[in-house]
């Protein structure tokens, strides 16, 4: 498919922008509607199922949204996300619809590539925004596919609330902080909350590990992972799970399945030019979306391991767009705080 744009920068010319977003979640959005505003003419790439996803970013696989505020009635998730690109272009920022597929942040002005030009000249910015985001790990069970969104998720505070969780037996996979979150979060809906840990210990830290271990709601099953996940066709009812030490299997009937092992942020694209942490994601000054290159922020999952909801990544993107319009009409006046 020809590469789309919104009509304002033929594809012939070689861009120099002052501001490119790169990402098209709650945060490439939000930071370009206040970079619009600002008269920062930003220039936004949403992806071409960059990183698994289509342009808009992770909600666009989901159904329901209820916790953004200002929809009371909740939205379901693509809606949601086209909303925040009609406001992005309401205000003149540029969405072209390919995936950054090469940076080069060795020096100002920034050099990118996009997917279909690759060996081409490439196009430069004075400041960049990694809003790349994030996916959830999954473990590929057989049936996983099936039921995706139709009784598994890989996020409880999202989906946690939903009918079908009700009073209904619900399982967690994970031993890390965030399976202690999720399922003790689940514990308010569900009847009981199993958490299925690969090992004989957790990796939570002791507080979390704590507060798992004493909730009455809440048993742990030890040396145990799910093999299976099972249903009537449209709802998931049961886990298979195998004992890792006896290799014994059996159902243990659930009607959720929560995956907490871990994300993987989209930093393949800078993993080697920006500091980033053990797991990838990218490192930024407390407080901040400064990133260790000066000139690039990052905001959304990409860089935020602990909330990654869409009002926390919309809230970064707004950072990210003060900062870099903050950097940008200081060096227009000459001002180097360096
Ligand atoms: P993302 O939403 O991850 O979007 C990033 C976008 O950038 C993607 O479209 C990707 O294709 C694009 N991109 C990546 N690399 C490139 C590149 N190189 N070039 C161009 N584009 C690129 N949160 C809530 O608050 N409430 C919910 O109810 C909720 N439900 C969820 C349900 C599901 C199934 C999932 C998976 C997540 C849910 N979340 C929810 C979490 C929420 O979606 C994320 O926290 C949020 O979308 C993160 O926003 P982001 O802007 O960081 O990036
Ligand atoms: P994590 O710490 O990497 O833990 C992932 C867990 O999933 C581990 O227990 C791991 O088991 C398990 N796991 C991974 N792959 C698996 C598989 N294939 N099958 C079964 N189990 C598997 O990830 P996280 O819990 O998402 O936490 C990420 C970071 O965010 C951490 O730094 C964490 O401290 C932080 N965080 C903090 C809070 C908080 O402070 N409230 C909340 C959430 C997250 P093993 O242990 O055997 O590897």
């Amino acid at each position: 498919m020809a590469p789309l744009t919104n009509g304002k920068v033929p594809k012939s010319t070689k861009m120099h922008s002052k501001v490119v977003i790169i990402g098209s979640g709650p945060a490439g959005h939000t930071a370009a509607v206040y970079l619009a505003r600002a008269n920062l003419n930003p220039v936004l790439f949403e992806g071409f199922m960059a990183n698994g996803f289509a342009a808009g970013g992770q909600l666009t696989t989901t159904t329901d949204v209820e916790n953004y505020p200002g929809f009371p009635s909740g939205i379901l998730g693509p809606e949601l996300m086209d909303k925040f690109r009609e406001q992005s272009l309401r205000f003149g920022t540029t969405i072209i619809t390919e995936t950054v597929s090469k940076i080069d942040l060795s020096a100002r002005p920034f050099r990118y590539w996009r997917e279909s030009e690759e060996n081409d000249v490439p196009e430069t910015a004075d400041t960049i925004i990694i809003a790349t985001g994030a996916s959830a790990k999954r473990l590929g069970l057989k049936g996983e596919v099936t039921y995706w969104q139709s009784g598994i998720s890989a996020c409880a505070v999202c989906d946690g609330a939903v009918p079908i969780f009700r009073n209904q037996p619900l399982a967690v996979i994970g031993g890390g902080d965030s399976a202690a979150e999720e399922a003790t979060y689940l514990t308010k809906y569900g009847s009981h909350v199993y958490v299925l840990v690969r090992r004989s210990e957790l990796r939570a830290s002791k507080i979390m590990a704590k507060r798992l271990m004493n909730n009455p709601k809440i048993t742990i099953l030890w040396n145990t992972v799910a093999t299976e996940c099972q249903g009537d066709g449209d709802l998931l009812n049961n886990l298979r799970i195998k004992d890792v030490n006896t290799g014994e299997e059996r159902d243990l009937p659930v009607r959720g399945l929560f995956y907490a092992i871990g994300h993987e942020p989209a930093t393949a694209l800078v993993r080697s030019q920006l500091q980033t942490d053990p797991d990838g994601y990218i490192i930024t000054v407390p407080g901040t979306t400064q990133t260790s290159v000066k000139g690039v922020f990052a905001a959304g999952d990409v860089q935020d391991k602990r909330y990654r909801q869409a009002i926390t990544s919309a809230g970064s993107g707004c950072m990210a767009a003060l900062e870099a319009e903050r950097l940008i009409a200081e060096e227009e006046e000459g001002v180097d705080e360096d």
